[in-house]
């Protein structure tokens, strides 16, 4: 069976690919900043573009056709954003209440570190690369 040094080799070949398991602080450190600045950069858009969603209502009377048709697009097009920037909103709620439940980073199928790596790129991921593919 495996030797004492093959075991070695192993923990240090899972140590260098970042996939030993960090405590719930380490995460929380490593993930919460960038969590919660996207956050309100998602509020301040939705706020800034309160507006450019509303201009049809607004201008209904006061434009004519054509430039209705492009307030119209303007319009659909904004609120495919906002439903966009709502969606990943959620998405940045739910990550955070897992740092509150200690989960977060953790794949919520077989219960593995997601890693490092995956978590980098969105740290609102909830599943290992195995169980989301
Ligand atoms: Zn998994």
């Amino acid at each position: 069976m495996a030797s004492p040094s093959s075991l070695a080799l192993l923990v240090a070949g899972v140590r260098e690919w970042g996939m030993e398991e960090p405590s719930d602080a380490e995460l929380e450190a490593r993930y919460r900043p960038a969590l919660e600045d996207e956050r309100a950069a998602l509020s301040a858009q939705t706020a800034q573009s309160a507006d450019a969603r509303q201009v049809v209502e607004l201008d209904q009377q006061a434009v004519g056709r054509l430039s209705r048709m492009d307030a119209l697009q303007g319009q659909a097009m904004q609120k495919g954003l906002e439903a966009r920037r709502a969606a990943r909103h959620r998405a940045i709620d739910a990550a955070l209440q897992r740092f509150a439940d200690a989960e977060f980073g953790f794949c919520e199928d077989c219960g593995d570190f997601i890693g490092h790596g995956r978590l980098s790129v969105d740290p609102c991921v909830t599943r290992c690369v195995s169980c989301a593919g």
